[in-house]
């Protein structure tokens, strides 16, 4: 019976009524008790603190004073009516603004009584104000500090209005708690608890919408932290178990005839070790009788294409197709080429399948596809669609997977009812706890090596005014004989404007590098894909010295004899894009430069991300701050999906407790898989009620 007190519809607690129901349900999605005891504050005042007037700073926020009003007035010389008091501590004068309830302020405020008022700083008019702050006198307040860390919670206007504020939640908060009789339930377990130390649910629940004091807020943060990450994890290590389980693989058994001829004869290079290890990985995978769910992750020039090469290789020793999708044409296309010329005197078939491939090619593609003539299928999303049919598609591969979605992987999947190995790549490199938590279906493979020789790439910062010289520079480099990237950005929602962008860019290029001397190439989104390969080639054959483009060039593309890169407002450019554009240069073996260009004036953000590029090319450093500036949800896309909306933990800043949380999950499914034993009951029933509406719970119940 008290279990389902905390489930109690919010529209039966008392201060609640069926106006702010429908509120708290509709912007808040706050539907039980429980809903809104998971409300957590975002953050906390100390109560106990209180400003001098004197003091006050126009950096303060909420400020809290003791003082006495010794004045009234009305004014509507604006617009709108207006009741102001003046309020002092003896130091000093500050304004009290209300806009509305102003009879009753009138009536129930008193001059020269003792109050506390509490609220927001404005500085307005060369004067401090407060609009609508908390009052409450003096001799009450004392009474009433229910606790000196006062919980804020985020609210909107239009809650706001409706009084739906700070207190209210705090009394309604103070409402459930009152009738609850401390009957909260436990979700961990005793081991957990002792492990870690926790105060109970309860006791974290209660300190963290009223903290006895700074500790146990502490206290409380970390177990709400904790169960976050506790119970996401055994989702996801659910999830894997029930892949592993399920989804039986293609068996590869043997690294045959193509692999062995490709690595003796066409292979240009020794491999680095860390690729090496991750074939070995890969075999292991092929050699099991699972499905294989890996994803690689290295560094733009790691060299991730060979390793994807090899693995179609061992596919196709074992008689089966594979196929590697990319995210643009133009990767596509380059990944085709130097497949193709790769494994020249190999008699293999490669196609090459993208949304400007003609009907007429596509009829045959599609039928020497389903019959199983073509071994390695090189493309675009076009491989997705479902009339493309394979014979037996053994591997798919997909490159830069950041740039596609969950769904577009599950479509792999479907290709065949035996579903093909995946292994997806990406230079997007996220730390490896973090990887295991977003991809926790995925295993995961590292290339942490660059090829040997690399030089890094060397990055500076130049504000307009030094355009000329950078233009100096860049006939030097092209004296030497390198070639050029120019880069203007392109962001959807004003492409227009962006194209102009682009187009003055490339004619002010034109100015300055003349026609006789130079040769420029143009590169962007609205050129026909044959303009685009004829572009493309030329620079790729040093035709041309020059590449004005758009970020169609961002991902993959590979000539390794541009050494320049220069990035045009490049305060308007995210870190990933930035290094993922840097990555086009350094391939070669001589040095290499990276231009960032910008206004004099830019914003703090800006700064900081132009500042981590010109001090260091490591992606998985750039990849943390990038998730410090924009939270993870955005890099790793997962934000719609709510994956990782969580309600307190931060998975940053609380990395250290998602490692516990992480390796106690892990605990409890190697040793219960099936979340039966009677320490677990708890465990199982939270994990059962937060994921009822998942297809996983029915695993384990
Ligand atoms: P990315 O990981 O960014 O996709 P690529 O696969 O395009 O990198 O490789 C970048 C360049 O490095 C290519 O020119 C490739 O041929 C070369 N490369 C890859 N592996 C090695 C290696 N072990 N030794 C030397 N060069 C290599
Ligand atoms: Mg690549």
């Amino acid at each position: 019976m008290k279990q389902n007190y905390l489930f109690t519809p919010i529209d039966y607690l008392k201060g609640v009524g069926p106006n702010r129901a429908d509120l708290l349900k509709s912007q808040l999605k706050i539907f039980t008790y429980e809903d809104l005891l998971n409300f957590f504050p975002f953050r906390y005042i100390d109560r106990t603190k209180y400003h001098k007037i004197s003091d006050l700073e126009n950096t303060s926020s909420y400020v809290q004073i003791i003082g006495k009003f010794i004045d009234f007035r009305h004014s509507d010389n604006l617009k709108k009516k207006r009741l102001i008091g003046m309020f002092t501590d003896n130091n000093g004068e500050i304004e009290i603004i209300w806009f509305r309830g102003i009879k009753w302020i009138e009536k129930s405020i008193k001059i020269n009584q003792e109050y506390v008022i509490y609220g927001k700083l404005n500085w307005f008019n060369n004067k401090f104000s407060i609009i609508h702050p908390e009052i409450e006198l003096l001799e009450k307040h004392k009474i009433s500090i229910k606790n000196n860390l006062l919980p804020i919670y985020s609210s909107t206007e239009s809650l706001l209005s409706k009084g739906i504020n700070n207190k209210l939640f705090t009394d309604l908060i103070y409402n459930i708690f009152n009738k609850s009789n401390n009957s909260f339930k436990e979700n961990l377990n005793r081991v957990i608890n002792e492990k870690h130390n926790f105060i109970s649910k309860y006791e974290a629940l209660y300190n963290i919408h009223f903290p006895q004091n700074q500790k146990l807020l502490s206290k409380a943060q970390f177990r709400l932290k904790y169960e976050e990450f506790f119970f996401i994890q055994l989702q996801f290590l659910f999830k894997n178990l029930i892949n592993k389980n399920k989804f039986k693989g293609f068996k590869f058994s043997k690294v045959g005839f193509f692999f062995n001829s490709f690595y003796k004869n066409n292979l240009a290079f020794s491999l680095t070790n860390a690729q090496k290890s991750v074939i070995k990985e890969i075999r292991k995978d092929f050699s099991s009788n699972a499905q294989m769910n890996r994803l690689l992750q290295g560094d733009v020039g790691s060299g991730k294409t060979i390793v994807a090469l090899l693995s179609c290789l061992i596919a196709i020793d074992n008689s089966f197709q594979s196929s590697i999708i990319a995210p643009t044409e133009i990767l596509a296309q380059q990944h085709f080429n130097s497949i193709s010329n790769s494994l020249i005197g190999i008699n293999l078939k490669v196609k090459i399948l993208t949304g400007s491939t003609t009907k007429k090619e596509r009829e045959i593609l599609f039928k020497e596809l389903r019959e199983g003539q073509i071994n390695i299928l090189i493309g675009t999303h076009a491989i997705l669609e479902d009339k493309v049919i394979f014979k037996n598609l053994g591997l798919a591969i997909i490159d830069e997977q950041h740039r596609f979605g969950v769904a577009q992987r599950s479509k792999l999947w479907k290709k065949n009812i035996t579903p093909p190995h995946i292994l997806v790549m990406t230079a997007t490199p996220i730390p490896r706890t973090l990887a295991m938590s977003v991809y926790g279906d995925l295993d995961i493979s590292i290339i942490d090596e660059l090829p040997p020789g690399r030089i890094p790439v060397k990055t500076v910062h130049r504000t307009d005014k030094k355009r000329l010289q950078v233009f100096k520079f860049l006939k030097d480099e092209i004296k030497k004989g390198r070639q050029i990237y120019i880069v203007y950005p392109l962001i959807e929602e004003s492409k227009k404007m962006d194209y102009k962008d682009l187009m003055d860019g490339y004619e002010s290029i034109e100015r300055e590098f003349s026609k006789d001397e130079y040769q420029i190439s143009i590169l962007h989104g609205r050129m026909k894909t044959n303009d685009k390969n004829y572009e493309m080639n030329r620079f790729k054959n040093g035709k041309t010295q020059i590449m004005v483009s758009t970020t169609v060039i961002e991902v993959g593309v590979n000539i390794p004899n541009a050494s320049v890169m220069v990035i045009e407002s490049a305060e308007r450019f995210g870190l990933s894009q930035l290094h993922q554009l840097r990555g086009r240069v350094g391939r070669g073996s001589e040095n290499s430069y990276c231009i960032l260009m910008s206004k004099d004036r830019i914003s703090n953000d800006a700064k900081t991300r132009i500042k981590t590029m010109t001090s260091t090319n490591d992606g998985f450093k750039i990849a943390e701050v990038d998730m410090n500036l924009r939270g993870p949800g955005n890099i790793l896309g997962t934000q719609q999906s709510g994956l990782l909306n969580f309600k307190i933990a931060d998975l940053i800043k609380d990395k250290t407790i998602l490692n516990l949380a992480r390796e106690d999950a892990k605990n409890i499914i190697e040793n219960d898989p099936q979340l039966k034993h009677v320490n677990n009951k708890e465990i199982k029933e939270e994990y059962l009620r937060i994921n009822k509406n998942s297809i996983l719970w029915k695993h384990i119940s």
